[in-house]
């Protein structure tokens, strides 16, 4: 870019230069002709037609005035006489401009260019009397003042280029420094401002290209993150399928061989119901995550769902249940209560949160359900049960996550319930709380918030 103003610059001031040279020429090649036709008007008055008009008047008047030609012509234009060219006498100069203008208004001038290079002659012709006067002498053309600029004029314009280069690279040092500035900040992503203000726009642009840089770059860091999150959460849900599914498939394998060996009718029979047991949970286990996953690709509509029925009858289901443990239930449920939803993701919310609160509840405790409608409906499941310590309290909704970690222990879950309770209720943007006190209870509430209605 340098370089092109350099260059620029240069071509402008030559170009300038060789114009102004050559208009001045021009203007000064002017005066200076007009002067001559005066010095040659005083000259023709030296002249009086009372001298004659012949050949030796002509060469008299000549060496009078200094060497210049002077020329008689007739009124018709024939040459009387001519002081430089004495061979000239009889020939027609009537079709010469400085003659015609003479006899049309009594005297005229004219320029031509003389035979010697560079020189032009300038002609005045008068009237005097019966026969004309014409005086010339010869001048430098245009042409020969230009010639004789021209050495000077090349050294000018050598010597302006070089200025002109020189100033275009000091110029374009003092524009380009603080663009390079604003680059460079750019460049490394810093904050760019300008003190001078034709470049605030530009270091506005660069500010806000910067950002959105930023922005874009964070937002595929943060993209780049979540990929690796999911991978990492992805194996490591697939290495808590195998874990949880090994004990029950361990289990089975064992006492399958067992069944090969002898055994009495009682062991046979012990070993057959944990080979079933231990399927269920395998079956179990199978179920529990195809739902979970599910989940994932489930972009079915939402629909109004009647929340109340399906406490109702989810509470019938599980009645068995509680009466084995002699939980107390007590509903305070309005009816018809609905959500916009779908009838399956909210049997699987009420479902997991009811048999936790049948699981972990003590024997013959109570679990109280209370369901509210109203702009925001409210669901609140609440045990009389072990509690959640509160360090264990964001923990449960991780998957696989257990406070028992005996898997196949007293109550047997494989800790997705609460995963999946959490899952269902992100998407469709309700809130899930959970309260609780080791050794008193557990309450877990939530806000169907209408917000976001799509779930
Ligand atoms: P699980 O199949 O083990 O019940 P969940 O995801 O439903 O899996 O629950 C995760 C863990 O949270 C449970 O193992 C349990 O320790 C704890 N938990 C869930 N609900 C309750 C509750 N009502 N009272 C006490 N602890 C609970």
């Amino acid at each position: 870019m340098r370089m092109r103003i350099m260059l620029l610059s240069v071509l402008i001031s030559v170009i300038g230069l060789t114009m102004y040279a050559m208009i001045s020429v021009q203007i000064y090649g002017g005066y200076e002709t007009d002067l001559v036709i005066r010095s040659l008007k005083v000259y023709a008055k030296m002249y009086e037609r009372s001298d004659g008009a012949d050949a030796e008047v002509a060469g008299e008047l000549s060496e009078k005035l200094e060497g210049v030609r002077i020329t008689f012509l007739s009124a018709d234009g024939t040459v009387i006489a001519d002081s430089e060219i004495p061979s000239l006498a009889g020939t027609d100069h009537s079709d010469r401009e400085e003659f015609r203008e003479a006899v049309a208004t009594g005297e005229g001038s004219a320029v031509r260019e003389s035979a010697s290079a560079g020189m032009a002659s300038v002609y005045y012709c008068k009237k005097a009397g019966d026969i004309y006067l014409r005086i010339s002498v010869e001048a430098i053309s245009t042409w020969g003042l230009l010639y004789g600029m021209l050495p000077m004029l090349i050294w000018l314009i050598v010597l302006e280029a070089l200025l002109c280069g020189i100033c275009a690279y000091i110029f374009t040092s003092i524009i380009l420094k603080p663009v390079q500035e604003l680059v460079k900040k750019a460049a490394l992503h810093e904050k760019t401002e300008s003190k001078y203000k034709e470049l605030k726009p530009v270091a506005d642009a660069m500010n806000r290209l910067t950002e959105a840089l930023e922005e874009k770059m964070q937002e595929i860091e943060s993209e780049k993150e979540q990929v690796v999150k999911a991978n990492a959460s992805k194996n490591e849900f697939i290495a808590n399928i195998t874990h949880e599914m090994n004990t029950p498939l361990t289990s089975i394998k064992g006492f399958a061989e067992l069944l090969t060996t002898n055994l009495s009718d009682e062991q046979r029979k012990k070993a057959i119901k944990v080979i079933i047991g231990q399927g269920d949970r395998l079956a179990n286990l199978v179920e529990c995550v195809i739902n979970y996953n599910q989940l994932d690709n489930d972009d079915l509509p939402p629909y109004e769902v009647n929340v109340s029925k399906i406490v109702a009858e989810t509470a019938e289901i599980l009645a068995p249940d509680m009466e084995k443990r002699g939980i107390k239930l007590i509903r305070e449920t309005e009816e018809n209560v609905t959500v916009m939803s779908r009838h399956e993701r909210v049997v699987e919310v009420f479902g997991n949160l009811l048999r936790n609160a049948i699981k972990y509840n003590k024997e013959n405790g109570t679990i109280r359900i209370l369901l509210k409608g109203g702009e925001t409906p409210v669901l609140r499941v609440e045990d009389t049960g072990i509690g959640i310590a509160p360090e264990n309290k964001e923990k449960i909704f991780d998957r696989f996550f257990t406070v028992d970690k005996s898997h196949g222990g007293k109550h047997g879950g494989f800790g997705l319930g609460l995963a999946m309770v959490k899952k269902i209720c992100n998407r469709a943007g309700w809130n899930l709380i959970v309260e609780s006190e080791l050794g008193v209870g557990t309450a877990f509430t939530i806000e169907f918030t209408h917000g976001k209605n799509v779930a």
